[in-house]
């Protein structure tokens, strides 16, 4: 593991204007979603959660500087095909089996963009697996509505939601979008607690000092005893996103490499 001291983040030259999340999000389900089809950049077995089928979407709301998609999450009009519900959900299936999976995720960017085309992969993918909804919660925080659908797949999903950062100045250094952006992922998680929807938050901590950390374990408490423990998430170094930190000075407490990702995180 590789520490780095020095302040967070400080000085950071990240030439973004500030990002409206939900604007994104607009903008870019125009890009990525048509007539009830969503772009898709890959299909394929992952090792992570002890094995999942997973199906890589394309189009993000946030931009965060340690995202090992980036290439993926800046190019949405160029990158990817479109693919139906069906195509999907096949698609997903047929990875499950083959490599005797039980558990079944869209991954990649961000899947509630397009929400029409997830309810409709949702029932085709059935109740023999488990659903893994890895969301940044934006949607789900500005949408009440949308946890009451996915109330209806409750038996057979997970939703975990993945926080960027453990306040909001973090969030909005580590994405480049509005501060108010960390609130709406913290609502993501009581609105599907109170839809008896199971989640669970999960927190990039990289960048955070140990009292932020701290001060985050105490937030999530008051929503939720158990979320106290959320899951810890810490920097992948992928070469590219190596780089890119190192290209923009942004400094980090913790980090992996892609070969010693902690079994715990993986
Ligand atoms: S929310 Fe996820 S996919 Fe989107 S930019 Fe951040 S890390 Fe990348």
């Amino acid at each position: 593991m590789e520490t780095t001291p020095g302040s967070l983040l400080s000085g950071v030259l990240y030439n973004l204007s500030m990002i409206d999340p939900l604007e994104l999000a607009r903008a870019t389900e125009a890009l990525v979603c048509r007539d009830g089809l969503r772009k898709y950049y890959r299909f394929r077995p992952s090792r992570f959660y002890g094995g999942i089928s997973t199906a890589d979407c394309v189009g993000c709301c946030l931009r965060c500087v340690f995202c090992w998609a980036w290439n993926v999450v800046v190019r949405p009009a160029q990158v990817g095909q479109f693919y139906s519900p069906q195509e999907v959900a096949e698609r997903l299936l047929k990875i499950a089996r083959k490599k005797r999976f039980g558990q079944l995720r869209i991954s990649g960017n961000e899947p509630t963009i397009g929400w029409a085309h997830l309810m409709e992969v949702l029932p085709l993918v059935g109740k023999g697996h488990l659903f893994v909804l890895e969301t940044n919660g934006i949607l789900l925080g500005a949408n009440p509505e949308y946890a009451e659908d996915l109330a209806r797949f409750k038996e057979n999903l997970y939703v975990r939601v993945s926080l960027k950062g453990t306040c909001e100045e973090e969030f909005s250094r580590l994405t480049g979008a509005k501060p108010e952006g960390f609130s709406l992922q913290l609502k993501a998680l009581e609105n599907l607690l109170r839809r008896g929807v199971r989640a669970f938050p999960a927190s990039m901590v990289s960048f955070s000092p140990r009292e932020n950390i701290q001060a985050l374990a105490e937030r999530l408490r008051t929503i939720h005893p158990a979320f106290e423990e959320f899951e810890v998430e810490e920097l992948i170094l992928y070469p590219h996103v190596e780089e890119r930190l190192k290209k923009l000075g942004i400094c980090y407490y913790t980090a992996h490499k892609p070969e010693g990702i902690p079994p715990e995180q993986v």
